[in-house]
């Protein structure tokens, strides 16, 4: 055995025995997923691989028949396994027949999906967290971000806001996204605000307060805030005064047209609202003030940048240099950039590299493509400091994906370390060092000291 093949067996041990601390999540509670109907189409089809099905040519009305699982799994398997055939080539396909071997005993195909549907059925119950978060996939905590529910015109049902945090402590901290004061449109985003925070609020000041006694109550639970308007919006949040965005709050308040909707079976009357690009002022005035709260509270801030999940997006929205007034502007603020903003990767480093307060964050990016996640943490790794370098978020909605994901991104980061030690660009210890931090130092640093968790 080489000296070098002795090496790389060193980096993997210690890459495969760190307990992750994962800097991104959705996972639904354990509670709700074990009461789910789970079976491998149902379940494993929720996200990501859901995209390249599409992409490959399967319509959007066979999918949702796909993802069924009243409907017999025999007919369903039918429909998607054509498509299964075209894109079974991408990263988000890997991860499902690495998550369904390991799980569940068997690659998914036609010899085996009703086996693995019977198994995930099996192990469907109180413990399956435990199993597959800490036991196998070796993570000690994940952020959790708490996804709002999409926008409801039964507001009398918006949770209260406390109830968003309400996540198992055994596995998750919250990440908040304070999103609903971000993207105002008409009265009822308005009106929603005020029945969860159990408040009034008729002008700007009302909604600005509101903002600041939910940061103050909610900065000692949560680790992270969280923007996620890449999806509906370009990220250059331009500076605008408080009587611009006041002029747009009164606009949206003021409307004189109206829709009915028919709201959870209820009939109601909504005023109509006005597009995203005219509430443009207020909506970057109300960005700039997060991150001022952010800053108050020395809570880090994570950022979407890159790729979309689902398909047909407006990927030039989301250029990680549209934020760099944001960078500029508040030096006191840390900023986690996501998903090496692929396939902005060069951007990333660029920035990490000259701010302070800019780290990045390999959350998805293994999944989206396992090679230029390789290469973007070879890159980091010559460019930025490693403290801002953060390995792992599984990004999931179902826990196998999360499995699946950690299984790929610590092969990936233990072959580009063992490769900088055989190319001589590191030290084997180094690169121990190196693996510790990226896969579990640094966001512990990051995230989890400020609100207590050691
Ligand atoms: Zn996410």
């Amino acid at each position: 055995m080489s000296i070098i093949s002795e090496e790389a067996k060193q980096i993997r041990r210690v890459v495969n025995e760190t307990r992750l601390i994962d800097t991104h999540e959705h996972l639904q509670r354990e509670e709700n997923r074990v009461k789910s109907e789970v079976d491998v189409l149902a379940t494993f089809l929720l996200q990501y691989a859901s995209s390249d099905l599409i992409s490959s040519g399967l319509s959007h009305r066979d999918y949702q028949t796909i993802l069924d699982p009243h409907q017999p799994l025999e007919k369903r398997w039918e429909i998607f396994s054509p498509y299964w055939e075209k894109m079974k080539n991408t990263s988000y396909a890997r991860v499902l027949d690495i998550a369904a071997r390991d799980l569940y005993g068997y690659e998914i195909n036609d010899q085996t999906y009703k086996k693995i549907s019977e198994r995930m059925k099996e192990v469907n119950k109180k413990g399956l967290y435990r199993w597959v978060l800490k036991e196998k996939a070796g993570i000690e905590v994940s952020l959790q971000d708490t996804l709002l529910k999409p926008k409801s015109y039964a507001f009398w049902k918006t949770p209260p806001a406390e109830r968003l945090l309400d996540v198992d402590r055994e596995f998750f901290v919250p990440v908040h996204r304070f999103e609903d004061f971000l993207l105002l449109q008409d009265r009822i985003d308005i009106e929603s605000i005020g029945q969860r925070r159990g408040a009034r609020i008729h002008s700007l000041s009302d909604l600005v307060r509101n903002l600041d006694a939910e940061f103050r109550e909610f900065s000692r639970i949560i680790a992270a805030v969280k923007l996620w308007l890449g999806y509906r919006r370009p990220l250059r949040f331009e500076k605008a005064t408080f009587a611009e965005a006041e002029q747009i709050f009164n606009n949206i308040c003021s409307q004189k047209t109206f829709v009915r909707v028919d709201a959870e079976g209820v009939r109601i009357t909504a005023p109509s609202g006005i597009t995203l690009d005219e509430a443009k002022p207020l909506h970057d005035f109300m960005v700039h003030n997060v991150i001022q709260l952010a800053g108050e509270y020395s809570i880090p801030v994570q950022i979407h940048t890159g790729l979309h999940e689902g398909n047909e997006n407006l990927i030039a929205n989301t250029n990680p240099l549209n934020l760099t007034n944001l960078f500029m502007e508040y030096r006191e603020v840390k900023f986690d950039v996501f998903h090496g903003a692929y396939p902005w990767i060069g951007e990333c480093s660029a920035l990490a590299k000259t701010f302070p307060n800019v780290y990045l964050d390999l959350a998805w990016l293994h999944v989206i493509s396992p090679h230029v996640a390789r290469e973007a943490l070879t890159e980091w790794l010559e460019t930025v400091p490693s403290n801002k370098i953060l390995g792992f978020g599984g990004d999931y909605i179902f826990v196998e994906g999360s499995y699946g994901h950690s299984v790929i991104a610590r092969d990936n980061i233990a072959r580009v370390l063992t490769r900088k030690v055989e190319d001589g660009d590191l030290k084997l210890e180094e690169a121990k060092v190196l693996a510790r931090k990226i896969l579990r130092e640094n966001a512990k640093e990051l995230f989890l000291r400020r609100i207590g968790i050691q």
